[in-house]
């Protein structure tokens, strides 16, 4: 099978990647991921593009192997807010009154929303059960699919009660992208040139170069789910797309290898994150994540240049290509303003809502530097003063 690609991670190919991936799916689920029930979860929103698919995948899977199994499916509304805990619940009660039992495996079929609660569900029903996700978005397929971490949101915040517990397989079919929103593929650019920003600056100058061609192949090329399927039919642009797609989950994936539990080097990955979150808590969900984010990048870059570790230029280029994919790079830019209907964004709430941080060291705020694009000050987080951050925000 040349016409998928797989990435290695916790030591084993799990994650793997390719266009019009359904029938690739289904049959190593059934052959290598056995199960006696497969129950796929997923929103309103994708069940009505893509469960039909992947139900029809799963048939012919079975007859091909000459096995029989139990496919399920429950849709949930799409939306944050159903990373509740009474969704899980009402999960958990549906799979009990189905009689799934621990040879059940559970497939998120969805973006961050569903993948997360989903594999919070898997983490804790019968006190673990196997899970895969299948990303819907490409923001789900860089960043929050990999890596094991699991939750719910609860009325203090969101991602307060979860787990670490690792999918079996993560399937990306770049196929999904065809028919997500524009504005929801802009937000997972945030996520792919974040990554580039923290670890390869040839990465990054891909993003920089390939704008249109990405853009090309999402709005027009993986339309028509055959073409894309093997290396000779792929449009450039396709190719370019599966590449920058390949390069960020490789280093997500390798990160997560090096330090599962967050202490240090996958840290890296919140670039972006610790004033972006704080932005998120006052914004959303008017406002989104990868969109926050764009801004937290910018902040968090002028705050490396303030403390002496990187150039303007860099600041420039990071700008300029987040820009270019269509993100916003200040709490000033128009659409972000009309999108927020003008929710001002004050310097102390966004610095009271930054004390909250998870990742914060005692009451010392952790952020990620950069000494330049492709490089970080250090293979963590840095400790950064509330003078600093002040400063940078209020100019
Ligand atoms: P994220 O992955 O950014 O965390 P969500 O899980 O909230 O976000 O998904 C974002 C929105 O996009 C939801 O409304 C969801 O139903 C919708 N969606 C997800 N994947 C697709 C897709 N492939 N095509 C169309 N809509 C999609
Ligand atoms: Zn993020």
């Amino acid at each position: 099978q040349e016409n998928i690609v797989k990435v290695s991670i916790l030591g084993s190919e799990s994650i793997i990647l390719g266009y019009h991936l359904l029938p690739y799916l289904a049959s190593d689920l059934v052959q290598n991921v056995k199960a006696s029930t497969y129950v796929i979860i997923t929103d309103r929103n994708i069940a009505a593009l893509h469960l039909n698919p992947l139900l029809d995948a799963f048939q012919d899977a079975q007859r091909k192997f000459g096995q029989s199994v139990r496919v399920l499916f429950k849709v949930i509304p799409p939306g944050e807010l159903s990373k509740s805990r009474e969704t899980k619940c009402a999960i958990e009660d549906w799979l009990l009154e189905e009689v799934c039992t621990r040879d059940t495996c559970l497939i998120a079929l969805g973006g961050g929303v569903i993948g997360d609660l989903v594999g919070f569900v898997a983490a804790t029903f019968m006190r673990g059960i196997p899970f895969v996700q299948v990303p819907s978005t490409l923001l789900a397929m860089v960043d929050s699919s990999i890596g094991g971490k699991t939750a719910i949101d609860t009325p203090h915040g969101k991602n307060l009660i979860g787990a670490f517990w690792q999918p079996k397989r993560i399937y990306m079919n770049l196929s999904f992208l065809s028919t997500l929103p524009k504005r929801e593929f802009i937000n997972g650019m945030a996520e792919v040139i974040k990554t580039a920003c923290i670890w390869n600056e040839q990465d990054f100058e891909k993003l920089e170069q390939g704008v249109e061609k990405i853009q090309d192949a999402v709005l027009n090329g993986v339309k028509d789910d055959f073409t894309g399927t093997t290396m000779e039919t792929r449009t450039e642009g396709q190719c370019l797309l599966l590449d920058v797609i390949l390069a960020s989950a490789r280093v997500k994936a390798h990160v997560v290898t090096v330090d599962e539990r967050e202490t240090g080097l996958r840290g890296l990955l919140n670039y972006g994150h610790s004033i972006g979150h704080a932005i998120e808590a006052i914004l959303a969900p008017q406002v989104l994540h990868g969109e926050c984010v764009a801004i937290g990048m910018i902040q968090e870059a002028e705050l490396s240049h303030y403390l002496g570790y990187m150039d303007r230029a860099s600041i420039d280029r990071i700008a300029n290509c987040l820009s270019s994919y269509g993100l916003p790079i200040s709490l000033d830019d128009e659409r972000l303003l009309c999108r927020s209907g003008g929710t001002p964004c004050p310097v102390d709430t966004i610095m009271s809502n930054m004390r909250i941080d998870k990742k914060n060291a005692g009451s010392v705020k952790k952020i990620v530097l950069l000494s330049q694009i492709g490089d970080t000050v250090e293979k963590k987080a840095s400790a950064v003063g509330d003078q600093e951050i002040e400063t940078i925000l209020h100019e």
